[in-house]
């Protein structure tokens, strides 16, 4: 007969990264963007909010070169992709208690990973600004999967990466239908609502002690 031990510890810890460990305010962006094109600044953010172009940058169907050219195709935007790049990436503030909770399970020897929608130009900026950046295992970043959570592709790629799966991993999201799939996978999640509910979460799973 198989034995089974409960609850099962989690021996990595994966990481969204927008709203978890980094604040981000497309509005920045929308703005520096308007001041070099035809659009008002409300306008500007409104389309990189509903945009599709940023879905397709985000699942690796768009290069930067193809991103850009179509983002100054639809705002009049006047400036070269240097510039575009420093507005486009330049919205992220860190989020201390997070990265601090970060440095405190490395610390216990426990593996973390990114597990990220993202884009190039974003992961670019952050690697340079953030130095905890550099501090994980591994990077599971949609635009090199070539999908975006909730795709179960991605969770695929992340338990492929990090060889483990179910309760073995702890995975962090501030978004529901993200953490939903992962549940479903049997990972043990943490929806965060704020950082201060998240740590506590982690303790409360002993991986702190
Ligand atoms: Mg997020």
């Amino acid at each position: 007969m198989r034995k089974f031990n409960h609850p099962v510890k989690p021996t990595i810890v994966v990481f969204d990264l927008g709203k978890v460990l980094l604040d981000f305010d497309y509005s920045i962006a929308g703005r520096r963007i308007a001041a070099q094109s035809k659009m008002p600044a409300a306008a500007v953010q409104k389309f990189l909010d509903q945009t599709p172009l940023l879905h397709r940058y985000e699942t690796g169907l768009l290069t930067r070169q193809e991103f850009f050219e179509m983002v100054c195709a639809q705002t009049g935007f006047r400036g070269d992709i240097n510039e575009f790049s420093g507005h486009f990436a330049d919205i992220f503030t860190e989020m201390p208690e997070m990265t601090a909770l970060h440095a405190a399970i490395r610390r216990k020897g426990i593996p973390t990973y990114i597990f990220s929608n993202t884009n190039d130009l974003a992961v670019e900026h952050v690697r340079r600004a953030f130095p905890f950046f550099a501090n994980f295992d591994g990077y599971i970043l949609s635009h090199e999967v070539g999908a975006m959570k909730p795709a179960a592709k991605i969770y695929d790629a992340l338990e492929n990466m990090s060889s483990r799966r179910g309760a073995e991993i702890l995975y962090i999201d501030d978004r529901r239908e993200n953490i939903d799939a992962g549940a479903a996978r049997g990972w043990r999640t943490i929806l965060q609502i704020d950082p201060a509910r998240t740590r506590a979460e982690v303790e409360k799973l002993g991986l702190l002690d």
